[in-house]
């Protein structure tokens, strides 16, 4: 399968903070099976949109990066659903460039495909880790997702892989207890680097006001408790 086929929504061509330590560009994949109520890549999430990327001219232009990016990102949309993402990423590896992952860790398997091609992954974790609090945060309730979740989650830790774990705090669907679970939940399976993000109301979000999404970052319990919990913690803004 070629790599020209992929879906892409658009790129990023220049970014400090999409990948650790890493100058990168970024691509944005289409397709998500999620509907995350703070989703701002909302237009990712089918496939029918025609953005105009053109694959080939995206490698070209890599080409001409070379001694002035580390790594390209793959982000989305969720990257996971496209099943030549592998072929992709060999393309774009073969060029120098570390690869990096955003990814909510939908599908395992083929996260366990791809792994050996990377050098670092973004997991977002949306919820605690149960089946009820999943589905408001993604806004579907497939059985098997959160078993997905667990699994894509254990094979990073397994690998050994750098990776982090991120949160975004939306008041709306989760609580400062929610985030603790969270933390509780990720250092007992030895996650070590997480990080919490702060929640943008969307352009249809009227109600909720700053302070909302300033509570998490405000909780100085909160925050000295995941300090302890984490090698790595942080707070995005
Ligand atoms: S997983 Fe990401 S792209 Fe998909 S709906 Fe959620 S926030 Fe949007």
């Amino acid at each position: 399968m070629s790599a020209n086929t992929i879906k892409v929504g658009g790129a990023e061509t220049f970014s400090l903070v999409d990948f650790p330590d890493k100058i990168s560009a970024v691509i944005f994949m289409q397709g998500c099976p999620w509907r995350c109520p703070f989703c701002h890549n909302a237009f990712l999430q089918d496939f029918q949109h025609d953005s105009g990327f053109i694959w080939d001219k995206f490698i070209k232009f890599l080409e001409t990066r070379r001694n002035i990016l580390d790594g390209v990102v793959f982000s989305g949309g969720e990257p996971l659903v496209q099943d030549n993402l592998a072929q992709a990423i060999q393309e774009v590896k073969s060029l120098g460039f570390k690869i990096g992952l955003h990814t909510g860790g939908y599908r395992p398997e083929h996260l366990q495909k791809i792994l050996p091609l990377l050098d670092w992954v973004g997991l977002d974790i949306k919820a605690p880790l149960n089946a009820e609090q999943y589905a408001k945060a993604t806004g579907v309730a497939p059985a098997a997702q959160i078993e997905n979740i667990k699994q894509s989650l254990k094979m990073l830790i397994d690998s050994g892989i750098d990776f982090e774990c991120r949160t975004t705090c939306d008041p709306r669907i989760l609580t400062i207890n929610d985030i603790k679970i969270i933390g509780d939940e990720l250092s007992s399976l030895g996650v070590a680097k997480y990080y919490l993000q702060k929640y943008r109301p969307i352009e249809s979000d009227k109600t909720t006001g700053d302070s909302d999404c300033e509570k998490f970052f405000q909780n100085k319990d909160l925050l000295q408790y995941l300090q302890s919990k984490f090698q790595v913690f942080d707070i995005r803004k």
